[in-house]
């Protein structure tokens, strides 16, 4: 399975981020566990994996900091000796109607969404380059395909990564690195706890197979794209969506 490799997910925090370490991590790899702020609840994904017999660090980094990632990926490769799959994860909402939208919120969620992607497949390349193989997976969203109200900076940073992934996937397939994105639908964590029961209701009807996703789900999917099986797939959005969009 994944024994031996060395997985980065950032975001790992809480959330999807955190579903996909701890699938990574059941699978043999040893797992690189970024947080931004809450380091509590990082410390309780590496004890999760522990417990279950995996191998997993917890690693601060902001990912919309460049200096930062140089040193994250640089601080992994040196402690860990290779970086064998990256999954971009980390991402934050501003949401609000373009006319309001302030520039700091519009910066804010491009910077962490989108340029923190870019942050680390920068550093993390590099290192796989050098192998001669790796798995990159970016997290898009169905937002950044469909678009959304009340969601401009959010929809431009997520379809943003499918630009980058098809350009990384391009670049990086000659050396057998595979660069692919997950675009979840409504999938049930923090950042949609906070949808107002209205919203929730409206967003249901909108998918075929009902209901919201869970962050297991969406680590399913991002577990085969790291897998060994998935070698020939690359720039390609999978889409775990219950159906939203096809
Ligand atoms: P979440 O529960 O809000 O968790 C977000 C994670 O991102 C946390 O672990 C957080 O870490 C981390 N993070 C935020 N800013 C960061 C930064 N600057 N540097 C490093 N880590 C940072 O979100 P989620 O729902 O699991 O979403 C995960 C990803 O899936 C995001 O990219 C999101 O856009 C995407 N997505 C989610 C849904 C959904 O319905 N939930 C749908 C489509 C796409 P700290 O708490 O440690 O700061």
């Amino acid at each position: 399975m994944l024994e031996g490799k060395v997985a980065v997910v950032t975001g790992a925090s809480r959330g999807i981020g955190r579903a996909i370490a701890v699938k990574l991590a059941s699978m043999g790899a040893f797992v690189v566990i970024n947080y931004n702020g809450s380091e509590e609840r990082a410390r309780e994904v590496k004890q999760e994996i522990e417990a279950e017999n995996g191998t997993a660090a917890i690693c601060q980094c902001d990912v919309s900091d460049y200096g930062q990632c140089e040193t994250f990926i640089q601080n992994v490769i040196k402690e860990y000796g290779h970086i064998d799959i990256l999954v971009n994860n980390a991402g934050v909402t501003r949401d609000g109607l373009l006319m309001k939208m302030t520039e700091e919120d519009f910066d804010r969620v491009v910077d962490t969404n989108l340029k923190g992607a870019f942050n680390t497949i920068r550093f993390a390349s590099r290192q796989m380059l050098k192998q001669k193989s790796g798995r990159i997976i970016n997290m898009s969203s169905v937002v950044g395909v469909t678009g959304n109200a009340g969601q401009a900076n959010y929809a431009a940073s997520k379809a943003g990564i499918i630009g980058l992934t098809k350009a990384a996937a391009r670049e990086l397939a000659s050396r057998g690195i595979t660069v692919n994105a997950i675009a979840p639908g409504f999938i049930e964590t923090d950042m949609t706890s906070v949808l107002p029961e209205k919203v929730r209701e409206a967003s249901v009807a909108q998918i075929p197979l009902g209901g919201f996703g869970k962050p297991g789900q969406v680590a399913a999917a991002a577990a085969f794209l790291a897998s060994e099986d998935a070698g020939y797939i690359t720039g390609q959005v999978l889409h775990v969506d219950g159906g939203m969009v096809m």
